[in-house]
């Protein structure tokens, strides 16, 4: 047993301390237990993340007492910590912290105590009532209040009579009411009602898929079904009575959506489903909030929660059943350590919980479809949109033949100008799609061919008009726009604007339609708390007649009079430096594609792009994703690249670029012979984006098939490797970014 014990404590110092183990508390403690420990003069609550016997500090305290009986984590979430840290080569502190909401273990986190107000016996007295109403017509309003609705918090009882608190303390002296202390739930649905839904009678494909889940459910083993339906098929019926079915078998549900699709329009959906059996986690809630949307399922009070990454940690009890979104999003992906993936920890999860996982996409990731190959997961399919509204067709521009034809002006087609003109005329509603923000992507000298690039990284700089400024969209540094050329052999004042952004395709755009209400929406836009569900709320209301947008717009959203999307570049990630950049392309305009014709009308999408023979872009013309997965595979197997290699990417970073050189380069040299021959691995090499921040950077990439012993070996040389001052090392398993 070891002595000491490693407490994160309850102030937000973000680091642990040694405290020694009493003996009488010797066998009491488990990682996750709460316990009160002396700090500076006083004493603070903290939990235990570690033991050890040894510590770097001298004159320990030791620990006071234990806080409870239960941990805040328990047996199987424990297990869940451990293997990411092992998993995701990640100390287990990390891991432990990860698990648990900070809110929960910090002191912010406590149920919020309100004054609450029971009517005694004497309320119901006329006699006394009556008198009441002569002496203080007030007490008696606020009498009758309570008297007719019962006990109610102090706030509540004020705001329906109108009165002030002394009122209620008058009524308490005269022994009318008793006024004590009790937990108020915050609500994170700021009191507004969702109507009650009831399950939708299902479509053929949605109850072959249900009944294809549910010996799943029944079996209470682990099983993974990868439900892949096209945008607009009714998977989240398919989820809602999944869920509903779990529920019926008394056990709790998770379900993950990614960050940018947890909008109050799909939270509504559940709600309207399962009312209070529903926690909501993420990231808009106050800290209150999530507290408590936290403890009712720790409580086992709600059953079910929704929330992005993050939720896949949720306190569950009795899990039966999680529900992966638009399981191939790279927001799933943690960017920092323990850097998990949230679809990888759900199956990981319900494997150690004995539950069910579905993951659904229109788009599924090529490692999922891989394991349905393998025969790893089930493959259920929705092929056919609900009340089957036809899918939109899809036409290619090449842009190359465009530029300079008649009635082609700057980013837009003539194809797509036309187009957006009639759904003008019609009162139809228009997305266009791009990828990237600010106006015009950098400054380039059409001279000397120089561009403005970031100092402290190693990417151009970003034009923004409104302001007419440069950002670095890494760092976010900001900076003049030269009248000429910055290089001093040049000079040359005809610096001009190259590539486009969405604040360009605005400009524009309201050029060639004056009369049309146009909006933009990207993160330049939307910085305020509510700004997202403001622009959605006008543009569902019909406010807005064109919606121009990033990635923000591509996913999940539901217009019905929607029946033109336009792709202004598809190129913008089909050039990405990185393998990964087909599949992207092919997933991103598949999903922007499915918002055209949610309605009763037939969607059209219009593609523009410099490269239009590209398999990403011809698959998704064609809405042919077998052909694009078996091509991509084939790709993928011959190049040893996920899903048949796990890849492994270590960064090293530093100010120096020689001495970050060459601890890259000496690590490398120290992992490489303990790894197996089955491991490839390439580097050091600079990584696409050489310098972030002002650090250099370079890239080992390691391929495997054996990645919990690679993590291990590299976890164990992280700690071993003698790391010279301010260099820093990260590891990302199963890496999603390359940059
Ligand atoms: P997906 O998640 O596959 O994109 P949704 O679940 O958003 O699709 O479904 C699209 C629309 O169809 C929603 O408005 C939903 O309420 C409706 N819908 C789903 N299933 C049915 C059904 N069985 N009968 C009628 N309408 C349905
Ligand atoms: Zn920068």
């Amino acid at each position: 047993m070891s002595t000491i014990a490693k407490v994160v404590v309850e102030l937000s110092l973000d680091r642990e301390f040694d405290y020694i183990i009493p003996g009488p508390l010797k066998n009491d403690l488990h990682i996750g237990s709460q316990v009160v420990v002396p700090f500076g003069h006083r004493e603070t609550r903290g939990y235990i993340v570690g033991f050890s016997d040894i510590s770097k500090t001298p004159n320990l305290k030791e620990i006071k007492s234990r806080v409870g009986t239960k941990p805040l984590i328990n047996q199987d979430l424990m297990k869940l910590a451990y293997w990411l840290a092992d998993y995701y080569a990640s100390p287990i502190e990390q891991a432990i912290k990860t698990v648990l909401p900070s809110v929960i273990r910090k002191k912010e986190g406590r149920y919020k105590q309100q004054l609450f107000v029971i009517p005694t016996s004497l309320a119901s007295d006329t006699t006394r009532l009556e008198a009441l109403q002569k002496k203080a017509p007030k007490q008696a309003t606020t009498l009758s209040i309570l008297r007719d609705q019962g006990p109610m918090f102090a706030q509540q009882v004020l705001q329906l009579s109108r009165g002030t608190f002394s009122v209620l303390r008058g009524l308490e002296d005269k022994g009318f009411v008793k006024i004590g202390h009790e937990t108020m739930m915050r609500d994170p649905f700021m009191g507004q009602t969702v109507l009650p839904t009831q399950p939708l009678e299902l479509m053929l494909e949605q109850r072959q898929a249900l009944d294809q889940i549910k010996p799943f459910i029944d079996s209470q083993k682990s099983r993974v079904m990868l439900l892949h339906g096209v945008t607009g098929s009714g998977k989240t019926e398919v989820y809602l009575q999944a869920i509903n079915y779990v529920l019926d078998q008394k056990k709790g549900s998770i379900v993950l959506v990614p960050e940018i699709s947890l909008t109050p329009q799909m939270v509504e959906r559940f709600r309207g489903r399962f009312g209070d059996k529903l926690a909501v986690l993420h990231s808009h809630l106050s800290s209150g909030e999530r507290h408590d949307e936290w403890r009712k399922l720790y409580e086992g009070k709600s059953h079910i929660a929704i929330g992005a990454r993050s939720a896949v940690f949720a306190p569950v009890k009795n899990l039966g059943l999680i529900v992966v979104d638009e399981e191939h999003e790279t927001s799933y992906k943690q960017d920092k350590t323990p850097r998990y993936h949230a679809r990888d920890v759900a199956v990981m999860r319900g494997s150690m919980e004995g539950c069910t996982v579905i993951l659904g996409s229109a788009t599924p990731s090529l490692e999922s479809y891989q394991n349905v190959f393998s025969g790893k997961y089930q493959l259920a399919r929705l092929d056919h949109r609900v009340d089957d509204h036809a899918m939109p067709s899809i036409r290619i521009i090449d842009m190359r033949h465009e530029l300079g034809q008649k009635g082609c002006v700057e980013v837009f087609s003539k194809d797509l100008t036309e187009a957006i003109q009639i759904r003008l005329d019609r009162a139809e509603q228009t997305i266009l799609f791009l990828n990237r923000r600010g106006f015009a992507t950098s400054l380039i000298c059409s001279k000397c061919g120089y561009v403005e690039k970031c100092n402290q990284c190693s990417v151009s700089m970003t034009y923004h008009k409104q302001v007419n400024e440069l950002r670095c969209h890494i760092c976010g540094k900001v900076s003049r726009v030269p009248n000429q050329c910055p290089e001093p052999t040049c000079k040359d004042p005809a610096f001009r604007m190259a590539g486009v952004g969405t604040q360009k395709v605005e400009v524009v755009l309201r050029r060639l339609f004056p009369h049309a209400a146009v909006q933009r929406m990207d993160a330049d836009t939307t910085t305020g708390k509510y700004a997202y569900d403001q622009i959605f709320g006008d543009f569902r209301s019909g406010k807005i007649d064109i919606l121009i947008g990033t990635q923000m717009i591509a996913k999940g959203l539901h217009f019905p009079n929607v029946t033109l999307v336009g792709v202004i570049f598809a190129d913008t990630t089909l050039h990405m430096p990185d393998f990964r950049a087909g599949e992207r392309t092919f997933q991103l305009l598949t999903q922007v594609a499915g918002r055209a014709g949610r309605g009763d009308i037939v969607g059209e999408v219009i593609v523009q792009t410099y490269t239009p023979s590209h398999p990403a872009i011809q698959a998704v013309r064609r809405m042919d994703f077998e052909g694009f997965m078996d091509q991509e595979l084939g790709f993928r197997r011959e190049l040893f690249y996920p899903p048949f290699a796990h890849l492994i990417l270590v960064t090293v970073e530093g100010v120096s670029e020689e001495k970050t050189s060459f601890s890259a380069e000496m690590f490398t040299k120290a992992i490489v012979p303990k790894l197996q021959n089955s491991s490839v691995v390439t580097g050091p090499s600079p990584a696409p984006i050489a310098k972030a921040k002002g650090f250099y950077r370079f890239q080992i990439l390691v391929r495997t098939k054996t990645t919990r012993k690679v993590s291990e070996i590299i976890k164990e040389n992280l700690l071993t490797f003698t790391w010279p001052p301010k260099i820093k090392c990260t590891v990302d398993i199963d890496a999603l970014s390359l940059l």
